[in-house]
């Protein structure tokens, strides 16, 4: 991917784009596939890094859903697994098969979830993966074992997907650049530019430059994410607020905290949330949080209780327990809820997770919600509609079996940049020459996931990374230390759990 390239077509005025997206997270990245995959002029602009915001920071997971069963939204776990399906096919470098199990400390617990989790593998069809079933006590701790022996009845056993959501992220914006897509990262749009009350463009900013577009399209779509009301304000600045964020926060651990491949699913804690300990990358995440309401930001701040809250539990269900000591990064991002018209206060665990899809008088068109699994339905249903508002005649969508491109970064043992992160030095100079990596924390925390693996050794390889960069950019020594400013800074919102 060529960022210039991509620049010069969008200063080019003789370019007339038919839809244009706001936002390169899960949603805008896979609306710009599929718009740029049916042969419209596809244009995307992302403010900071594509899947800087919430698309960096999932559970990793590509699934139906377990939880939703039992909130009876069957429809959208149906929905889920079938993209669930189609994701393993289309992108088998990175999205892979897990296996789960849910240990079960009441005698009871085994039939009521291998009944749910029974029925979860007939929701996926012929798109199944493994089937479920029933795993002693001793079957148990031999795929888990750091799992609590005591009180243990056995476990049901069950499979779903994992997946590197950022590098998910780069091989989507690879794929619609392929078909023609312009896709640029650090690109701000700060205006929409109207004629006649209707929407015709926007005006941009590049973050990492001084020039500044106004780029006219037939359709502009508004998928940000949870800024989305922010561009709905920019349309109409009377427009009232839609998005409830919640924070879920990960904290990353050694393997040993898991012991084996299998990740564990505790579909109930005391509070009625989910918790899973999933091993990622040679590592363990755990998590998640569902904090709310919480203020918009792109890099939202852990929470001292959300940290305290997962350590806990992971020392309920777990022999060895994880101390504040043993943490190796930690990273927070906010669900992009879609608050129904009812709901006026601050219960997001009882919003739904599907998505919401309007039009404006002005005709932008706003698409929240949903989740990172279904994200190539959601560009399908938010195309098709484009087509309607921008009076094209309706081409098919064809995503559902277009495979993206992903090459994956080596994730080597030997010759690796620093003894614990698994990647080369030639990924750091694809991720710059290929991938379109402008910053530091774009290198090391989403062309690779360095940061998110292990915080302080990435800020040891840091200065190394960056003075590398800079030769590939042609950028000065004085970039260089503003970059290790900038990066710092970020790294700075985890200090109080990262031991030094
Ligand atoms: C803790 C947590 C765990 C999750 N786990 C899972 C999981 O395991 N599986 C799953 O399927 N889903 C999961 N999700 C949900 C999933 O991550 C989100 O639904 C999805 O990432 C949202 O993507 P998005 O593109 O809508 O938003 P975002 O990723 O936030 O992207 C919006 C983008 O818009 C950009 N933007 C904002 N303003 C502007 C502007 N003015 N100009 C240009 N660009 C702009 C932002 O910089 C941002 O990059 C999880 C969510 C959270 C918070």
């Amino acid at each position: 991917m060529n960022r210039a390239e991509s620049i010069a077509r969008l200063a080019d005025k003789s370019e007339e784009w038919d839809i244009l997206i706001v936002g390169g997270g899960a949603t805008g990245l896979g609306i710009a596939v599929d718009a740029a995959s049916r042969g419209y002029r596809t244009a995307l602009l992302e403010k900071a890094d594509f899947a800087e915001s919430t698309s960096s920071k999932s559970t990793k997971l590509i699934h139906g859903g377990v939880r939703y069963l039992r909130g009876g939204e069957v429809g959208l776990v149906r929905e889920s697994l079938r993209e669930r399906g189609r994701l393993l096919r289309n992108a088998p470098a990175l999205v892979k098969p897990l296996s789960f199990v849910v240990p079960a400390y009441r005698w009871y617990e085994q039939f009521f979830y291998g009944s749910g989790l029974t029925l979860y593998d007939l929701l996926a069809g012929d798109l199944g993966i493994g089937s479920t079933g029933h795993l002693s006590d001793l079957e148990t701790i031999g795929k888990v074992q750091n799992l609590r022996g005591k009180g243990l009845y056995g476990s049901t056993f069950y499979w779903d997907g994992q997946f590197d959501d950022a590098r998910l992220a780069i091989a989507m914006a690879r794929t619609a650049y392929e078909h023609g897509a312009a896709v640029v990262n650090h690109m701000g749009v700060e205006r929409l530019l109207k004629e006649k009350g209707r929407v015709v463009g926007v005006a941009a900013k590049n973050q990492v430059g001084e020039d500044e577009f106004e780029i006219r399209a037939k359709v502009v779509i508004n998928a940000t994410g949870v800024f989305s009301d922010s561009i709905r304000k920019m349309d109409d600045p009377e427009a009232e607020e839609r998005i409830a964020p919640s924070q879920g926060i990960h904290i990353v651990l050694d393997q040993s905290f898991l012991g084996g491949e299998t990740a564990v699913m505790i579909p109930s804690t005391d509070d009625g949330r989910v918790l899973f300990a999933i091993p990622w990358k040679g590592r363990v995440l755990l998590g998640t949080t569902d904090t709310g309401p919480v203020p918009v930001e792109l890099h939202p701040k852990p929470e001292s209780e959300e940290v305290a809250y997962l350590l806990e539990h992971a020392g309920r269900y777990f022999e060895k327990a994880p101390g504040v000591g043993d943490i190796k990064a930690v990273f927070a991002g906010l669900r992009p809820l879609v608050k129904p018209a009812s709901v006026a206060g601050g219960d997001t665990a009882s919003i739904s997770r599907s998505h919401s899809l309007t039009v404006g008088e002005s005709n932008l068109v706003t698409i929240a919600g949903g989740k990172w699994t279904t994200y190539r339905e959601m560009a399908e249903d938010t195309v098709t509609l484009a087509e309607r508002v921008g009076d094209f005649e309706s081409r098919a969508c064809i995503t559902a079996d277009l495979p993206l491109l992903c090459e994956e970064p080596s994730e080597a043992k030997a010759e690796t940049i620093s003894p614990s992160l698994p990647y080369r030095w030639d990924d750091i100079d694809r991720a710059v020459e290929q991938e379109m990596a402008q910053t530091l924390d774009d290198v090391l925390s989403r062309r690779t996931r360095c940061t998110f693996l292990e915080t302080k050794e990435s800020k040891e390889i840091a200065p190394e990374v960056a003075r590398r960069m800079a030769g590939l950019l042609g950028k000065s020594d004085e970039w260089v230390s503003e970059e290790l400013t900038r990066f710092s800074e970020l790294r700075s919102l985890e200090t109080p759990y990262i031991p030094e």
